[in-house]
């Protein structure tokens, strides 16, 4: 509180000089009342003369040789006056009863004077006190914005950065073997760190030192674990801040708060600043934005291009920044000079993702039967951090049942609980709606044994799990690109329940709506995206930049947008006769194996092989992995239906 003291010292000086006003050490005037001053002082003939002050109180002064004795025995001789004081209602009631006693006592009458003080220190302090109030609410708003500021700190510091130091007194404990697969990122982080360390071995051959490095990648991909990790390794401090914190409520904080991070990390080169979310403060200035009132966020960016370009070259401060949102940065943000390298992570491979159990394992006390290669067969599509939270729902789920090592059995649970949500066994589904879940998913998992695209059929099941009734695991294969053929044929097994309910009772239900969602922008895609249609001819309204989808207008003529309409609809159309042409032809076996959901609730891959024969080496699997049409963890679900808001399976596991 060092910035205080000049405040506190005002106010004790204030209220030091209203004492001393008041008579300081030295006893004052006591109070009294006319009565008492009528029949003790006036009538005594002990009055020496009265001042009247501010029309409003009368000063008594007692004759000097009255002091010390009688009436006055405790003021004691010579002592300078007022003695007495009272309040007077007004100055002429005052003189008037005042004649009148000094007429009915037959005394001569007492000299009064008048005087105007001025309380000066009265009169600062009432012009202080409303400032002082308006200041400590300003104080008190400052210290709840900044709610993430430590305990005590300075309200004055608001504009500082908060970020986190580490450094030789504090370490990160995360190090490189604690992130899994990500080879070439950490090749790449690696090399920022020799950077700081050796500089001249670059700079001896004219090459100049990358100022910013920019992590991109799906949330959950191991960003922040990369960024951890090298503040483990690297022996330079490591500043590390979200991008969130920059943002205030009030204009230019976020700026001065850039300002003074790298500030600190210019004292301290060789530094590392890690700036995680970027996207908070990095968004592209378009002008979709400029009826909105951001000044504040832009003056952030502009602070941090102005430090990220300003820094000399060498001045050993190298920036991280890590987003999953690329395509609403700043252009000027990701140009050569400030965030010079890209480092993309993607979802894990399946040597990666074994890689990632293994290390999530190490703290498990597992059984003998755990097999990565089947694990991570069955996490296509699983993110890092996916992989993690099923490590962990394993473990608790081996603890539910006391056992006292995890099992295989607990990860297959843990995926499916990830996947699908929890069992709801005891949920009460009327036999109705039970036959139709059955058929349902019967519909779904025939269409998918007899495309040629389709993922691998695992295992169905009508046990209702989160807000799902029925669902199917498949087992997608990794593709990095998608024919046509792949994407129809994934339509058609999304179909499948719902042609399978109109052709078994001839009526359609709500229960596709999941399907419905997945279908219709799986078909958007395909014509609005990829340009699979021959009429619309190979263009693609894909906006990689971001910049349509904050913009109202759409970069085609209704025109298109009506062809486009026209052309999805078309698609589905297509895709739904198809499907219900397969399932008449195969119809015995969707009903054989709706029968044998009702029964068993939950049919397994050996039930599956029994109805369909052995799975064909021509049933191939897709598993979309391109940014715009999102799917992966292989379900199918059949929604509940409810008055409220239809909810669908949440496919994303949550973190
Ligand atoms: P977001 O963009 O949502 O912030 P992120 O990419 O920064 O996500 P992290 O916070 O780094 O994701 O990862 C979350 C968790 O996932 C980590 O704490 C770690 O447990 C696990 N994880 C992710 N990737 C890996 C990996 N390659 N190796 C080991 N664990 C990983």
């Amino acid at each position: 509180m060092n910035n205080w003291w000049w405040v506190y010292l005002l106010i004790i000086g204030l209220l030091l000089a209203q004492w001393l006003s008041m008579g300081g050490f030295t006893a004052g005037p006591q109070e009294t009342n006319w009565m008492d001053f009528k029949s003790e002082m006036l009538a005594q003939g002990a009055v020496d003369h009265i001042v009247v002050v501010n029309k409003e109180r009368a000063e008594v002064f007692i004759k000097g040789e009255k002091l010390g004795q009688g009436r006055f025995e405790k003021i004691p001789k010579g002592r300078p006056g007022p003695h007495y004081f009272f309040n007077i209602g007004s100055v002429e009631s005052f003189e008037n009863k005042l004649a009148k006693a000094e007429e009915e006592l037959q005394i001569d009458p007492i000299p009064i004077t008048y005087e105007e003080r001025v309380n000066w220190v009265a009169n600062i302090l009432s012009w202080l006190l409303p400032f002082a109030i308006i200041i400590g609410i300003w104080m008190l708003i400052l210290r709840r914005a900044g709610g993430g500021m430590r305990g005590g700190m300075n309200p004055f510091d608001f504009g500082k950065s908060k970020a986190q130091l580490f450094d030789k007194d504090q370490r990160s404990n995360v190090s490189f073997k604690d992130v899994a697969g990500l080879e070439e990122a950490k090749l790449e982080v690696k090399e920022i760190v020799d950077f700081l360390k050796n500089p001249e071995r670059y700079t001896r051959l004219g090459a100049k030192i990358p100022k910013g490095v920019i992590l991109v990648g799906p949330p959950g991909t191991g960003k922040t674990l990369l960024a951890k990790a090298v503040a483990g390794e690297a022996q330079v401090p490591f500043f590390s801040i979200s991008g969130s914190e920059f943002v205030e409520m009030f204009v230019g904080v976020g700026a001065s708060r850039v300002r003074d991070l790298f500030k600190k990390a210019k004292e301290k080169a060789p530094s590392i600043i890690f700036i995680d979310e970027i996207d908070a403060i990095g968004r592209s200035r378009s002008k979709a934005f400029s009826m909105q009132p951001n000044d504040e966020r832009e003056s952030t960016l502009n602070q941090l291009l102005t430090e990220m370009d300003g820094f000399e070259n060498n001045t050993g401060v190298i920036v991280i920044a890590a987003t999953n949102r690329m395509d609403i940065l700043d252009r000027a943000l990701l140009r050569p000079g400030r965030f010079d390298r890209h480092i993309y992570l993607d979802l894990p491979t399946f040597t990666e993702r074994k890689a990632i159990f293994k290390v999530h394992m190490r703290k498990l006390k597992l059984g003998k039967d755990i097999d990565l290669d089947t694990l991570a067969a069955h996490t296509p599509g699983f993110t890092g951090a996916d992989i993690a939270n099923i490590c962990n729902e394993a473990a608790l789920i081996a603890a539910r049942n006391n056992k006292s090592k995890v099992e295989m059995q607990d990860f297959y649970d843990a995926i499916d609980r990830v996947v699908a949500g929890l069992e709801k066994k005891n949920k009460i589904i009327s036999e109705r709606e039970k036959n139709i879940v059955a058929h349902h998913e019967a519909g779904h998992a025939t269409v998918s044994r007899y495309l040629k695209h389709a993922d691998k059929l695992l295992k169905v099941s009508i046990v209702p799990r989160g807000r799902s009734l029925g669902a199917a695991w498949y087992l997608p294969e990794e593709h990095n690109i998608y024919t046509e053929a792949q994407f129809m044929d994934r339509l058609c097994v999304a179909l499948g329940g719902r042609a399978a309910e109109d052709l078994v009772f001839g009526e359609i239900s709500s229960g596709a709506l999941d399907d419905l969602e997945k279908v219709t922008k799986q078909a958007y895609t395909m014509v609005a995206y990829y340009g699979f249609d021959k009429e619309l001819g190979n263009l693609s309204y894909y906006d990689s930049t971001g910049e349509y989808s904050q913009s109202l207008q759409k970069p085609y003529s209704e025109e298109t947008a009506r062809l486009i309409d026209e052309k999805v609809r078309d698609l589905v159309r297509r895709a739904y006769e198809r499907t219900k042409k397969i399932l008449t032809e195969h119809e015995d076996q969707m009903l054989e194996l709706a029968k044998l959901l009702l029964e068993k609730e939950v049919v397994d891959r050996k039930d599956l092989e029994k109805i369909f024969g052995p799975d064909g080496a021509s049933v191939k699997s897709a598993q979309e992995l391109t940014g715009s049409v999102k799917d992966g963890k292989g379900t199918s679900a059949l929604s509940e239906s409810s008055n409220e808001e239809p909810e669908t399976i949440d496919e994303k596991p949550a973190k």
